[in-house]
């Protein structure tokens, strides 16, 4: 399984490999040439087909020599290219969509009775994918979807075209499966949508986001809720006061900003303008005085100017995010964005976007200094830390406001699990992570770090994720990238 992309990919493949081992697929073992190669693509990006015919050619002398492979190709690239898939590759056998994950082992098995090809696309989504078994990555921490698709048109992103109107989950299946997820050991939910605090919009409750949150810190031994990600359109009093009175859900807001300027805000058909959204972090700021705030931003939007850009570093100022996911604007094909006059220049991107890098990271360190000295408790992550397994004694985790936190730990049974929470005094602040000198001054051992240790000994090695863009992983490594688009609002 190779995933490209979003969050809401992740979640998918997790679905995906799910179906597969239902069906009795299973995962094939390390460096060996697997039966069924499945490309779970993103079409963000300008170049995202050329790498997936490069990837899909590649495959083909493996296919040619191993009689009986499969190859299938889903997720946005496919949803939008459809049939074009097997005309330039004639070798895949199935093409599915966004909308029909849970057709794909079918798929499979009619691609190979009739020896040919397979592309089965839809319009609409038939089967809401969290209600099909899955494949976590991780024991401790999940995705939850309640919601797919976007009622917005923002001009620079493909996902309304790509995956539809919004859809929302019932709030009784959503906790139900998080209730499920609890039992089974895992201690944080991530609960996922393009537009989470629309939710409600399919069954007429605009207060539907705050009641499930609130709904979520009623359920017993569920530690750690976060969410992503907000339009700040939508964001209501109401979402930032059950924030607030919810113990279980974590001082942490990711809110896309795309453009601090009003103007490139209104031809990204973005519905707010900078005031409301500062007003926003106003009130977050002062219902959550310790929150941490990040957000998405892009660079060098069609017809920016220099008075626009200053107004995005403006509210960078004033906003005092903890971490900001900045990009370069590229023409998404298939987005109106990608038609519009003005175009900027590479050079004149790429200096901005420095700027912006360089204000963010000061921002960022002084942001972090400011928990020097404080005690944190570290929900302790599997590979959060990139260096932590050639680094014996360190281990990674994730603060409460979701800042990434290195520290040693004693080596032997007495070391925290993935799962396990830590408490550990901040000594060091840099720009993208803090740094705890001191071993954990008090270790909790959970069930989430118990249900790591018992499938530690069995899993294989996790799903491939390979991403265009920074991190995306399972669930305690984000905010993830969002390319300031899918996923994200
Ligand atoms: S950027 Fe977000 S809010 Fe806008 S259309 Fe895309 S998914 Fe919807």
């Amino acid at each position: 399984m190779r995933t490209y992309g979003c969050q809401m990919n992740v979640h998918d493949s997790e679905r995906l490999s799910g179906l597969l081992e239902d069906a009795g697929y299973v995962r094939a073992a390390e460096g060996s040439t697997p039966d069924l190669v499945v490309f779970n693509t993103c079409a963000v990006r300008e170049n995202a087909d050329n790498r997936l015919y490069g990837n899909l050619g590649h495959l083909r002398p493996a296919k040619d020599s191993h009689p009986g492979m499969q190859i299938a190709v889903g997720g946005c690239l496919a949803q939008k290219d459809r049939g074009e898939i097997v005309r330039r590759a004639p070798w895949v056998d199935v093409v599915f969509g966004t909308h029909n994950i849970d057709s794909l082992p079918a798929l499979l098995e009619r691609s190979r009775i009739e020896r040919e090809a397979q592309v089965e696309i839809k319009e609409a989504l038939e089967t809401f994918p969290s209600t099909l078994p899955s494949r976590r990555d991780s024991s401790y921490s999940a995705w939850v979807a309640i919601s797919v698709g976007c009622n917005n048109t923002c001009t620079f992103c493909i996902v309304p075209a790509l995956r539809g109107k919004e859809r929302d989950r019932r709030p009784g299946d959503v906790l139900a499966e998080v209730r499920a997820l609890v039992a089974d050991g895992v201690t944080e939910v991530t609960l996922l949508g393009q537009n989470v605090n629309a939710y409600g919009v399919e069954f007429g409750d605009r207060q539907a986001f705050a009641k499930l949150l609130r709904a979520c810190g009623e359920i017993e031994g569920l530690e750690r809720v976060r969410f992503t990600s907000p339009h700040p359109r939508d964001f209501t009093d109401d979402v930032i006061e059950a924030m607030a009175e919810t113990p279980n859900v974590m001082p942490q807001l990711h809110m896309p900003l795309q453009s601090g300027s009003s103007r490139i805000l209104k031809a990204m058909r973005r519905s707010y303008r900078q005031e409301r959204f500062l007003s926003i972090v106003h009130k977050v700021r002062e219902a959550m005085p310790e929150a941490a705030l990040t957000t998405d931003i892009i660079v060098g939007f069609p017809g920016e100017t220099e008075e626009d850009f200053a107004e995005t570093l403006h509210v960078v100022e004033q906003s005092r995010f903890a971490q900001a996911f900045t990009f370069q604007y590229s023409k998404r094909p298939g987005t109106p964005a990608a038609e519009l006059d003005g175009q900027l220049p590479k050079e004149v991107v790429q200096q901005r976007y420095e700027r912006l890098i360089e204000l963010q990271n000061r921002i960022s360190l002084e942001e972090n200094q400011r928990l020097l000295g404080r005690a944190v408790e570290v929900l302790v992550a599997e590979g959060a830390g990139r260096k932590d397994r050639e680094t014996p004694g360190r281990a990674s985790g994730r603060a409460p406001d979701n800042r990434l936190v290195h520290f040693p730990v004693p080596e032997g049974p007495e070391a925290p699990r993935p799962g396990d929470l830590a408490t550990v005094t901040v000594s060091y602040a840099a720009p993208h992570h803090l740094v705890a000198e001191q071993p954990p001054t008090e270790v909790r051992r959970t069930r989430a770090g118990e249900a790591w240790a018992a499938r530690n000994g069995q899993a294989a090695t996790g799903p491939g994720v390979l991403l265009g863009m920074p991190t995306v992983g399972a669930p305690e490594s984000q905010p993830a990238a969002q390319d300031g688009c899918c996923s994200a609002s």
